[in-house]
């Protein structure tokens, strides 16, 4: 748990972010003292700081809180190996889905064409480019066949709390993982609509037109006894999905 450097909070729906202050507080109880991002609506770090002041309880890190909005994709964080951006979605209240993306990996040089053609630093970078490299003897080490393609980036989206909305769609166009809320069945349609939900086959239409890899349904209403119903629904729009349960664990292949 104290390897979480970063929370983003999709809206303010109590199901949705009150675990936030449990969480919190347990960090500090760990002995946590590196810096915390948050991202979540603009009211939520005042919420953060009115529950710790009425508890006169002290913080041992850094909260570095960002706002989200939702009007446009944001990036809310990159690094050298991830980014992390935010999407509107259509809910009751601001609500934004996430989107963390795997960067580009470079191509890595096949070993035994190092130890074999001797290769020096400067042809290793010149390959890892992607380019040929002309030697002094007259031959030519193809990029093609001394280098391994890198494996495909990949992609999480997260969409929830919304109701069906094409855009979401366009947002996260070829993500490997799509978690779609299906909170209703496709029977319930005009409450989905009425509160701002989705129902499975929504969801599961969502996940066909971005052309995603793998979707994972959930926030399934309480009045269902499980998922089953809501699954089959999704699978027949959009065959590889699943339904999300807790401690779940998916994981997200490289593809080639
Ligand atoms: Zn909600």
């Amino acid at each position: 748990m104290m390897r979480i450097d970063h929370i983003a909070i999709s809206h303010l729906h109590g199901d949705h972010y009150l675990g936030l202050f449990g969480l919190l507080s347990t960090f500090s109880l760990l002995g946590r003292t590196r810096a915390l991002n948050l991202y979540g609506p603009p009211e939520l770090e005042a919420l953060v700081l009115a529950h710790e002041k009425a508890g006169e309880s002290v913080r041992g890190y850094p909260l570095n809180f960002k706002a989200t909005q939702t009007e446009t994709p944001e990036l809310l964080f990159e690094d050298g190996s991830v980014s992390l951006e935010s999407f509107p979605v259509r809910h009751r209240i601001p609500t934004t889905g996430f989107l963390l993306r795997e960067k580009p990996k470079e191509p890595g040089v096949k070993r035994e064409w190092i130890r074999d053609w001797n290769l020096s630093l400067t042809e290793i970078l010149a390959l890892k480019r992607g380019e040929d490299v002309d030697r002094p003897d007259g031959t030519t080490i193809l990029f093609s066949k001394a280098c391994h393609r890198p494996p495909e980036p990949r992609s999480y989206a997260f969409a929830a709390d919304t109701r069906y909305w094409e855009k979401v769609a366009e947002w996260v166009q070829g993500v490997s993982l799509l978690y779609h809320e299906a909170t209703f069945d496709a029977a319930m349609k005009d409450r989905a609509v009425k509160t701002y939900h989705s129902t499975a086959v929504q969801a599961a239409r969502i996940a066909a037109q971005a052309k995603v890899r793998q979707l994972v349904i959930g926030h399934v209403s309480a009045r269902y006894e499980n998922a089953d119903a809501l699954l089959e629904e999704a699978q027949e729009v959009f065959p590889n999905t699943v339904a999300a349960c807790d401690g779940l664990v998916l994981e997200v292949p490289a593809a080639c």
